[in-house]
């Protein structure tokens, strides 16, 4: 008799002092304060499809021969996008105005092996310091590399990936704006265009090896792969986006972007993709996932897979720019969010509201 009260007594105690998981998942979702968002309409509203157009027009022209990772195109593509940080004197995270990290052949030779023949490649690293909290780091990624010339047909990848590619770049401009006007973001932001991600999202996986900042201080990673286009599961309502592995490693940050989206605009997350049985598997398809693997809290955005997808007919002007526009107005305040609230995001494990 004595036993089982004390063990009741016990379970009440428990009961009182842990809430129930369903209470606690609710106090995280409670805990998110959305900052600034005059601030974030103000500068989101710099990212116009007029000059995603502009910039994807180029990018995935035939100039850069497909950008097949460490050939001449590719080369072409790395300058370009060196170039427009210049241009907008966005800093690059090395000295002497150089804006590569580069990944010497032997890498490729020894995670792929020498008869791939990957030749020496180059991500492509944009830096915008924070003011208050400069050692905390988010990255933004997208892969610049595609599939090359093929057959005598040039694989143009507007889609993949000159839509994420771009969609940095204008990012990027907007942070500095703000920068500019007296806003620059509490935490810093890397922008990484990582190379070889085709051949098997080597450009990240190289960087995640040799990082530029400490991985314990990379408070997220947003990865853009493919935004421009719509799959045929949205044919009639092609006003979403995928997001895959926002609730991974950080709860959190999967509330968090739900509240940025509920705060400013009404476009779709769609997680068909982020189920883990998913026979796609897109999660371990393309750059966040090296960032996952070091135990980095990630989003992938993506738009599905279309007709055009991995083939030479993946061309700029089947792009929708107002899509793609709202898409990458939904990242850049989610960025803004992640750099600038008090906190940084927390992993699950040292979550105290999980416990
Ligand atoms: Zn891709």
């Amino acid at each position: 008799m004595k036993f089982i009260c004390t063990l009741s007594l016990l379970t009440l105690i428990g009961t009182c002092a842990t809430p129930k998981y369903s209470t606690r998942i609710e106090n995280i979702k409670e805990s998110i304060t959305i900052v600034d968002s005059t601030l974030v309409k103000k500068y989101a509203s710099t990212i116009t499809p007029e000059d995603l157009k502009l910039q994807l027009y180029q990018f995935a022209s035939r100039e850069f021969e497909g950008r097949k990772t460490g050939e001449p195109g590719q080369k072409k593509a790395a300058e370009f996008l060196q170039n427009f940080y210049k241009r907008r004197a966005i800093k690059s995270p090395f000295k002497d105005e150089n804006y590569f990290q580069n990944i010497p052949k032997s890498f490729f030779d020894e995670s792929v092996g020498v008869k791939e023949n990957i030749g020496a490649t180059e991500n492509v690293l944009a830096y915008i310091e924070g003011s208050e909290k400069p050692e905390e780091l988010l990255i933004l990624s997208a892969h610049l590399d595609h599939e090359g010339v093929k057959n005598g047909q040039v694989y143009y990848g507007a889609d993949d990936n000159g839509s994420g590619t771009v969609a940095l770049l204008e990012i990027a401009e907007a942070f500095k704006i703000a920068a500019e006007n007296g806003h620059r973001p509490k935490r810093s932001i890397l922008f990484i265009h990582c190379t070889a991600e085709e051949v098997g999202i080597l450009g990240s996986e190289y960087y995640v090896k040799h990082p530029v900042f400490p991985l314990e201080n990379t408070i997220a990673n947003l990865n853009i792969d493919m935004i421009g286009r719509v799959d045929d599961r949205h044919i009639n309502n092609k006003n979403y986006i995928y997001l895959i592995g926002s609730d991974r490693h950080s709860k959190e940050l999967h509330f968090i972007s739900e509240a940025v989206r509920n705060t400013y605009t009404d476009i779709d997350l769609d997680y068909k993709y982020n189920k883990l049985d998913d026979y796609n598997q897109y999660y371990s398809r393309s750059d966040h996932y090296s960032f996952a693997k070091e135990n980095v809290p990630v989003i992938f955005y993506f738009n599905g897979e279309h007709e055009d997808y991995t083939k030479a007919t993946d061309t700029p002007d089947k792009i929708d720019y107002e899509l793609m526009t709202k898409r990458i107005k939904l990242i850049f305040a989610t960025s803004w969010q992640l750099v600038n609230q008090e906190t940084r995001v927390v992993i699950d494990e040292n979550n105290l509201f999980l416990k």
